[in-house]
């Protein structure tokens, strides 16, 4: 239901509960953060019901360092509201972590390849089958983060905003979306993600719109962009007038 991420250098937690606390007003029955800490691991918190409960497990953000990060407020569709069904999803070998919007209607279909590729599931979400999907494809083919997610992409029926965040690529996330709203946002040595603009208006007013089929690496201050077909493509920065 509500997407937002960050990287740059200031700690990521704190501004990922402010920006979630932004995007309450469309409603959410769980919510959960994942931040990369000094050390290379990406830790994950989650918890059921209001924010104020994740909040208070993360010490507003204060017990997690690390200033890279991705957020999510879910309003299931796939699963019953639960910590475990509760975004971001890990893939069955951390190499993938996601959160998404939206409903992904093949799920089960893909869900059964994976199963049968030894892949494990921990959650009733189709949101967890695209996140081992990508790392399918990361493991089969190894042409990187851009080509993995493009794959799942096209294999994918249904809806989604998603921002991905993978274990070895320690200075970047991921974004993409099909039919469901995703913008970056970005200072000069900051990222922002979100899926609605009041969740990032406190911090900058230049952003990008993502296309639909598109795919872009989010970096401290700047944004790549790839259509479907894994090429890279031109985007305007677009300034948001504060008062309109
Ligand atoms: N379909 C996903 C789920 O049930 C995402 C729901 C949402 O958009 O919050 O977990």
């Amino acid at each position: 239901c509500g997407i937002v991420g960050y990287i740059g250098s200031r700690q990521a937690a704190p501004l990922l509960l402010e920006g979630l606390a932004k995007l309450e007003y469309r409603g959410y029955d769980s919510a959960g953060i994942s931040i990369r800490k000094p050390n290379g691991e990406i830790e994950v918190v989650k918890a059921k019901g209001r924010l104020k409960v994740l909040a208070e497990k993360v010490d507003d953000g204060n017990a997690i360092i690390g200033t890279a990060g991705i957020g999510h407020t879910r309003w299931a569709t796939h699963g019953e509201p639960s910590e475990d069904n509760a975004h971001p999803h890990v893939s069955t070998n951390g190499e993938v972590i996601a959160v998404h919007n939206g409903i992904i209607e093949n799920y089960q279909e893909l869900k059964d390849k994976l199963v049968k590729a030894g892949y494990t599931f921990y959650s009733q979400t189709d949101t967890e089958v695209a996140v081992n999907l990508i790392e399918y494809y990361s493991n089969k083919y190894k042409q990187g983060p851009v080509d993995s997610i493009a794959r799942a992409m096209i294999r994918i029926r249904g809806s989604y905003a998603m921002a991905v965040m993978f274990k070895n690529e320690d200075d970047s996330i991921y974004v993409c979306r099909k039919d469901s709203p995703l913008i970056i946002g970005l200072t000069e040595d900051e990222g922002f993600i979100a899926s609605d603009v009041p969740a990032i208006l406190n911090y900058t007013n230049q952003v990008y719109y993502i296309d639909n089929m598109e795919i872009a690496r989010v970096q401290d201050g700047s944004a790549v962009f790839y259509n479907i077909d894994r090429e890279e493509t031109k985007k305007d920065l677009v300034t948001i007038e504060w008062d309109a």
